[in-house]
């Protein structure tokens, strides 16, 4: 199957939680905003200056020559000159500042001869500059901002501009995982002959963090029937969406599929894509899995490629266009025609121009290739092997 088939099958299957809260905007920064946002004002409210300077009326500007202005007051930022301009005055005006009734100009200060009784100015100014309009930001009865829309600095500006103190947004998913396999062992024990260390749980939790989930650790747990059926219950019950690694293969020790196929309901997918051809989705009760592969570099790749677009639809989040760069790929990076494959790249500068390089060895239990790398690099499943100087696709990890 195609990595897009599955990732349609996929996202077809999930729908978003839909369960609700109400926030203030600072509690809900990075959270998937639930409701439209209407705005119930215009921003800015006032007409006011664009720069420190003088307001004038357009209509005393000289056509040829100067003219003298006389200056009647100020008006503050905050504390607006309360009297009206009439020909041939000015007042004093700072950035932000309300337009006294009158002036429709602002001149720069910069622009002007004065002192604390009047001003002159010559003949190069245009009638109505340096204004900011009521509601040229915003309109009052714009909607601003859509069901589905990450909050992020801008939109917690952006709602405190109109006033906005709470917002109703999705609740946070709670993301479980565990590793399964009896070659693993937890950092701090000792290793024996024939074991590892468990890698996968440390990067699935630093693909979690920053995405605005609550994280469940449930640890390693080993090949047996038994043992992974009880983490599979357990994890049901308390998350909304489980993440293993490991055990999805047809090796004799590999439990994954049979015990989600027991439990609930289970698809093996053999996704064209490289790395990371094994992958398990299903369903126990309300909670979805993922069963990734043991691989650490499978497992990471399946993750931003299938799994993250899942945890995104599921949380109410909407989908964004993903960023991809067309870059000159430095190195020659060795493909057969057949899967989509995502390379592990680093992008460099070659003088001006961004570019790429392959990292070298690119196996998929190389964990260090995702670490010296800061992209990938995207073959389509027809291509084959890419000579040097050939343009490829860069997905930039920093996107993803
Ligand atoms: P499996 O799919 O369980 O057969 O695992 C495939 C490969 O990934 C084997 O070499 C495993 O030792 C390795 N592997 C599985 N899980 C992990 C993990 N959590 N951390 C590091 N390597 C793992
Ligand atoms: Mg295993």
């Amino acid at each position: 199957m195609s990595l897009e088939q599955a990732l349609e099958k996929i996202l077809d299957s999930i729908s978003p939680i839909d369960t609700v809260e109400t926030l203030t905007i600072m509690e809900a920064f990075d959270r998937i905003l639930a409701e439209p946002i209407t705005s119930p004002l215009n921003v800015p409210p006032y007409q006011n200056s664009a720069m420190d300077g003088y307001a004038v009326r357009g209509a005393d500007l000289p056509a040829s020559g100067t003219a003298t202005l006389k200056l009647i007051g100020t008006s503050w930022a905050g504390t607006p000159f309360a009297g009206e301009v009439d020909k041939a005055q000015c007042v004093r005006i700072m950035t932000g500042a309300k337009m006294p009734t009158g002036a429709d100009t602002v001149i720069m200060q910069e622009h002007v001869q004065a002192d604390d009784q009047q001003i002159s100015i010559e003949s190069c100014h245009k009638s109505g500059q340096h204004v900011r309009h009521i509601g040229e930001d915003i309109r009052a009865g714009d909607e601003v901002l859509q069901p589905g829309k990450v909050l992020k600095a801008a939109e917690l500006g952006l709602l405190a501009s109109l006033g906005i103190a709470k917002v109703q947004v999705r609740r946070p998913l709670k993301a479980a995982f565990f590793s399964t396999g009896d070659e693993l062992r937890a950092v701090g024990e000792t290793l024996e002959e024939g074991q590892i260390y468990d890698s996968n749980r440390y990067t699935i939790f630093g693909m979690l963090k920053g995405q605005g989930v609550e994280i469940h650790d449930l640890g390693v747990v080993r090949d047996k029937r038994e043992d992974v059926e009880a983490a599979f219950a357990r994890a049901a019950e308390l998350a909304d969406i489980v993440f293993t690694s490991g055990g999805v293969s047809v090796g004799d020790a590999d439990f994954v599929k049979e015990t989600l196929e027991k439990l609930g309901t289970v698809n093996l997918w053999k996704i064209a894509m490289k790395p990371g051809k094994p992958l398990a989705f299903g369903r126990i009760d309300k909670a979805y899995f993922f069963g990734l592969p043991g691989n650490p570099v499978s497992a990471m790749a399946t993750f931003y490629q299938v799994a993250l677009p899942a945890l995104h639809k599921l949380m109410g989040r909407t989908p964004e266009p993903a960023l991809r760069l067309k870059l000159r790929c430095l190195d020659s990076l060795k493909k057969r025609p057949g899967r989509i494959d995502f390379q592990r790249g680093i992008l460099d500068y070659d003088g001006d121009e961004l570019v790429v390089r392959g990292v070298g060895a690119q196996g998929s239990h190389i964990l260090s290739s995702m670490s010296r790398a800061n992209c990938f690099i995207i073959l389509s499943a027809e291509q084959g092997t890419v000579e040097a100087g050939t343009t490829v696709t860069v997905q930039p990890f920093s996107s993803l």
